[in-house]
């Protein structure tokens, strides 16, 4: 149920009502519109009709009930879009088109100062790389768990780019955090429910990629997991499903960045680096990101890609990286955005 408060409701009633949701055993979320707060109500659907007494309150407009079935990710409890800070200077979902790049895994200290000057000379404002790998073989490189993390907290330092990685296991969240300025769950966690939840009590912003066969209503269910925790910063990722074409590692589902404009406020960003599996498609796939609607890109740069431990045919080369920013500026331009 979606609580619309008046215009002028004060503090105390907003605090009245969240205080009523929970004694109903609901769970309030607090939305502050351009010109009147929202509160969410959500959790079990069994007891809703008591919701509606929610009426009589001081300075409750209206107890209308949300349709969609995921609510706090969608449009109807939050018309405008919500914007997503990383660190002190990135915003996703606002005018700028946010570019994070870097590397696979993170590999050595070279590999990744290196990659980290490099991206950001080219314009990136975040740094990505894995530390836990989630790999198709179990003999593959798995990562090179904290000492990585500890190599990214470096290259943050180093260059003041914030840095993205992704936990594999709920077990290594707390370690994950205490380095990461953004947390991602990979594709092949997007159903991970307990780790999901406990993405929501983390209190880092997510990174969510879609999974390779996860349809968009389920795609926002796994957001409303981490919504529902109470964390608000979540940041959606499309990175190529799997379909009967094997041109391409995946197929990138462009068409879902415009979808899920329409269905939900969070940003949306595209990965084009695991959806075409060759480096030589990812500029042509970004420039349509962009096209598209997205808020961000995030490509995989490697400064040798011929000996990465992961994921190296994919990977552009530093100069092809630049080159692309250069000509990524004009499609933003295009498409009213800035890079
Ligand atoms: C990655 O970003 O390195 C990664 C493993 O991506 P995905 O989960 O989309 O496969
Ligand atoms: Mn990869």
């Amino acid at each position: 149920m979606i609580i619309v408060m008046e215009k002028g409701a004060t503090a105390r009633q907003v605090k009245a009502v969240k205080e009523r949701i929970r004694a109903l055993g609901y769970r309030p979320h607090v939305i502050r519109g351009e010109t009147r707060q929202v509160i969410g109500a959500v959790g079990d659907e069994r007891g809703k009709a008591k919701l509606q007494d929610l009426q009589s309150l001081p300075g409750v407009d209206s107890v209308v009930p949300i349709l969609k079935p995921y609510k706090l990710a969608s449009r109807e409890i939050k018309a405008e879009k919500s914007i997503v800070e990383v660190g002190k200077d990135v915003r996703f979902g606002g005018h700028k088109v946010v570019v994070i790049a870097g590397p696979c895994s993170v590999e050595s200290e070279e590999q990744i100062i290196e990659t980290a000057y490099a991206v950001k000379e080219a314009g990136a404002s975040m740094l990505r790389g894995g530390a836990f790998k989630p790999r198709t073989s179990p003999y593959s490189f798995q990562g090179m768990a904290e000492e990585g993390l500890k190599l990214l907290a470096k290259a943050r330092k180093r260059t003041g780019l914030p840095i993205v990685t992704e936990v594999l296991n709920p077990k290594d969240l707390p370690l994950v955090k205490k380095y990461a300025d953004m947390i991602q769950v990979g594709a092949r966690n997007i159903q991970n429910f307990s780790l999901l939840r406990l993405l929501g009590k983390a209190g880092h912003p997510v990174l969510l990629k879609r999974g390779m066969a996860t349809t968009i209503d389920e795609f926002l269910f796994s957001a409303e997991y981490i919504l529902s925790e109470g964390n608000d910063d979540v940041v959606l990722c499309e990175r190529g499903l799997r379909t009967f074409e094997t041109a391409t590692r995946n197929t990138l589902d462009l068409s879902a960045v415009p979808v899920l404009r329409q269905k939900t406020h969070l940003p949306v960003i595209v990965d084009p680096s695991h959806a075409a599996g060759l480096w030589s498609y990812v500029p042509a796939l970004s420039y349509a990101a962009v096209a598209a609607g997205a808020d961000g890109i995030m490509v995989e740069v490697h400064p040798h890609p011929e000996s990465a431990e992961s994921d190296g045919p994919q990977s552009l080369k530093p100069d092809v990286f630049a080159a692309m920013m250069e000509k990524l500026r004009a499609f933003a331009r295009v498409a009213d955005r800035d890079l």
